[in-house]
């Protein structure tokens, strides 16, 4: 069946689709839909995005490369009602927030886009034939029942999160454990074993007023997504299949799993202009990593959000020290950037690590990093798309899951895929909670870790020969005949079918 459609001039029909991608306005959202836009738009697809006036500043050089490479993608742009909804003038992305107390007031933000985008809909030409939007953003299930076009959803996870997570809505195991009560995950096709505390929000929210807010927020969520036409899944069939066969059951085949999506950027420049402006002297970062033996320098990057507490920067610094190792640490300090610096300053850490570690104060480009030779090993948060880039770049991984369904990724990269290596994190640490975290992972767990990840035996060689398995996989997915491929093809002509169907009725 799948031949059939690779065969077929999917092209051609395609041409008079239109879909309307509604983001949320968040790098770990945006940027994978960005990159989703332009692999639709590459199958002939009209796209057109809606974004916010600052993030059209923000993502403009990548989509206005995309544009001028002929893609049909068009750029929706709408004021963001910060200011209306308690937020400063120019927070319009979750890492603008001055404080995550303030997640309530964004979702509002994001609810008031509704009326605007309304208001122009109607002059979309031709009319979307479907709406693929972000999960959390529940109003667009609005619109498409208003505009009478299907409601496809994207969150950005697996489908082994998406398994999981259907296991114990269901199932409800978790509400009979103890916090530290080890028990298997329900229902997945391996034994994953995790605790109450390190499950995602929805199942272990905490009791803070604030944590009951987004209880709240996270279940309306929850009963919306119940109702989308479909899912688009950033993933692909080689790197878990089984989840994605099992899932797929649960959604009467209604998945697409079309990615990894990063490999969309085959360009230096969309690499390195990939979610923001690099805070790199980019001649003087690219002359060091040159020089770097190829698969030496360990990347520790804890994605957009997570800013770690001055005490816990200190032992992942100290620990990357320690290993030996040429590293680059990217340092997020948020509100307490300040604290950072100082010690920085006071332990002369730069200093003793010159020539060996380089620090990325901001904006990383991470998928530019990832690709080069040098790069032996990747310290992540578990972000799901940090996730899959590090599958994408063919490195081992130290995982570090921090918040949301982090160590459900890590359950991923560590048993599923077999090129993680856990740095001992223990429990879930909800975003603006890290204060009263403590010190979740100390630095001889860093160093005994990057010592294991970047071992020149037998077992670091299995786990480098699989990584590489897996970048080749990644890279044949979405190549023309690849799994991604085929079924992002058969996501275009469900929509053509569906679109066909309402015009002859
Ligand atoms: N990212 C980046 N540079 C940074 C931090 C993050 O390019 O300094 C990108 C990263 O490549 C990924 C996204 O931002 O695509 C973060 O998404 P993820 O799901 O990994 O984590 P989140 O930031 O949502 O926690």
């Amino acid at each position: 069946y799948l031949k059939v459609i690779a065969d077929k001039d999917t092209k051609g029909m395609a041409s008079n689709l239109h879909f309307l991608i509604i983001p949320l306005m968040c790098p770990g959202h945006l940027i994978p839909m960005v990159d989703m836009a332009k692999l639709m738009a590459q199958q002939s697809v009209t796209v057109t995005i809606v974004i916010t006036l600052r993030n059209a500043q923000r993502y403009g050089s990548v989509l206005d490369r995309a544009i001028a490479s002929g893609l049909p993608i068009r750029i929706l742009k709408l004021r963001f009602p910060a200011a209306e909804s308690g937020l400063p003038e120019e927070c319009e992305s979750v890492d603008d927030l001055p404080s995550f107390n303030l997640s309530k007031n964004f979702f509002d933000a994001s609810a008031k886009l509704q009326q605007p985008l309304e208001e122009v809909f109607g002059e979309l030409k031709p009319k979307p034939s479907c709406i693929i939007s972000d999960k959390h953003l529940t109003w667009t299930a609005d619109v498409a029942t208003k505009y009478q076009t299907p409601w496809v959803i994207f969150d950005g996870m697996s489908c082994f999160t998406q398994l999981a997570a259907h296991n114990l809505c269901v199932s409800k195991i978790h509400e009979k454990m103890s916090d530290s009560d080890p028990f298997i995950l329900p229902g997945l096709p391996d034994n994953i074993v995790m605790t109450k505390t390190q499950l995602p929000g929805l199942f272990n929210s905490g009791n803070s007023a604030k944590a009951k807010e987004m209880k709240s927020i996270r279940e309306h969520v929850r009963a919306a997504e119940l109702g989308a036409y479909g899912t688009i899944i950033n993933s692909f069939e080689e790197l878990e299949g089984r989840y994605i066969d099992e899932y797929k059951k649960l959604k009467q085949g209604r998945v697409w799993c079309i990615g990894p999506f990063s490999q969309s950027n085959k360009n230096d420049l969309d690499k390195a202009q990939r979610g923001n402006k690099a805070s790199i002297n980019e001649h003087v970062f690219m002359k060091w990593i040159d020089s770097q033996h190829p698969g030496s320098v360990i990347y520790a990057c804890l994605g957009s959000l997570t800013c770690l507490t001055p005490l816990q920067f200190t032992e992942l610094a100290l620990g990357l020290e320690e290993s030996g190792f040429p590293f680059i640490l990217v340092v997020k300090g948020g509100g307490r950037a300040e604290e950072i610096e100082k010690w920085l300053a006071e332990d002369g850490f730069e200093e003793r690590v010159k020539g060996r570690g380089v620090l990325v104060r901001g904006w990383a480009p991470q998928v530019l990093i990832l690709s080069h030779p040098a790069v032996g090993a990747f310290l992540t948060h578990c972000g799901w798309n940090s996730t899959i880039e590090g599958f994408c770049a063919g490195v081992p991984m130290i995982t570090w899951p921090h918040f949301a369904e982090q160590f459900f990724n890590e359950r991923v990269a560590v048993q599923v895929v077999g090129t993680g290596v856990a740095v001992g994190a223990q429990t879930v640490i909800h975003l603006g909670e890290q204060d009263t975290a403590g010190i979740q992972v100390k630095r001889e767990d860093v160093c005994k870790v990057a010592k294991i990840i970047m071992d020149e035996g037998r077992e670091g060689e299995e786990r480098r020969q699989k990584a590489k398995y897996f970048k080749e996989m990644a890279e044949k997915a979405i190549e023309e005949g690849g799994s991604s491929q085929l079924n992002l093809k058969l996501f275009i002509e469900d929509i053509m079918l569906h679109t066909n169907k309402g015009l002859a009725g």
